[in-house]
């Protein structure tokens, strides 16, 4: 038995050599926490905007060109959060395949200094995350026959704890006051969980970190939050928390704490793509039961 066993070690860790496994490029960690969930040990994963890091601002690095360059599938978010991919896939001329992990979800897009914007959050709806584990796990059967079982197998355990997260949060949601759905956030990435579970989310920039609040745009979210009896703001770890302290100063409203918005964190709860999505579901409701 024990022969046996040591065996069928040895023939598993053979079976996931480093000369087989396929090289996966993820451009952000939220993406490349859940293809890690799916793919496991048959997949050698690069990511590239890691924890704690800001895609929408994110400079491209030769590193990152190589990884690109030598990938069999690069998986990115689409819905036109990372344009610095693109451009790096076909400047690069990779061969690798390139999916969109959001596609399929029912895109939100807002106005913006006259523009219709798609909004790239999608994974910020947890239901959301079952599209994306759906659409990762398809793309690795197809680049890595062999192993297609086994990314099956993976995808059915974490489609489980998806939805067992997601009784958590229906319940926490639904059993929020009326009154306290309004929130602060530094940038607009919570519109798909706000749509959700009828929260509103209101940041002093738009959908993307890269253009800065003007001092009256300030102002006015200043006056808004005092008009609305808002309770909280919220800082994001991707984000210098100055200005939402300043809001938050003036306002009167409290700091309800950090949010988690486009990256894992580096380490603790929120260092997966689930544990970032319970935390930030229980720092919501602490602060909006105060
Ligand atoms: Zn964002």
């Amino acid at each position: 038995m024990r022969k046996l066993l040591v065996f069928c070690t040895l023939l598993l860790s053979f079976s996931v050599s480093a000369a087989e496994r396929i090289k996966v490029v993820t451009s952000f960690s939220i993406l490349a926490d859940i293809t890690r969930n799916i793919g496991g040990d048959y997949i050698e994963l690069s990511n590239i905007v890691g924890p704690d890091g800001d895609a929408h601002v994110y400079e491209v690095t030769p590193k990152d060109a190589r990884k690109v360059q030598d990938a069999n599938l690069i998986i990115e978010n689409g819905l036109h959060f990372e344009p610095w991919l693109d451009r790096l896939v076909a400047s690069t001329e990779t061969a690798a395949t390139v999916i969109k992990a959001s596609n399929g979800v029912i895109p939100r897009s807002l106005e913006e200094d006259g523009e219709t914007i798609p909004d790239p959050h999608a994974w910020n709806n947890l239901a959301n995350a079952t599209i994306y584990a759906a659409n990762i796990t398809k793309a690795l059967m197809e680049a890595d026959r062999a192993h297609a079982a086994q990314y099956q197998h993976n995808h059915d355990v974490y489609l489980k704890k998806i939805k067992a997260l997601l009784v958590h949060v229906d319940k926490t949601f639904h059993n929020l006051p009326a009154g306290n759905r309004r929130i602060v956030t530094s940038h607009d990435a919570f519109g798909y969980m706000g749509q959700a579970y009828g929260i509103q989310f209101i940041a002093p920039q738009g959908l993307s970190t890269e253009r800065e609040p003007s001092a009256a745009e300030v102002a006015a979210l200043i006056r808004q939050i005092r008009q609305d009896k808002i309770k909280a703001v919220f800082v994001e770890n991707i984000k210098d928390a100055r200005l939402l302290k300043q809001i938050a100063e003036e306002s009167g409203a409290h700091i309800g704490g950090t949010l988690y918005s486009d990256a894992l964190a580096a380490e603790g709860p929120a260092s997966t793509y689930l544990g970032l999505y319970k935390s930030n579901v229980d720092t919501l409701d602490k602060a909006l039961r105060r």
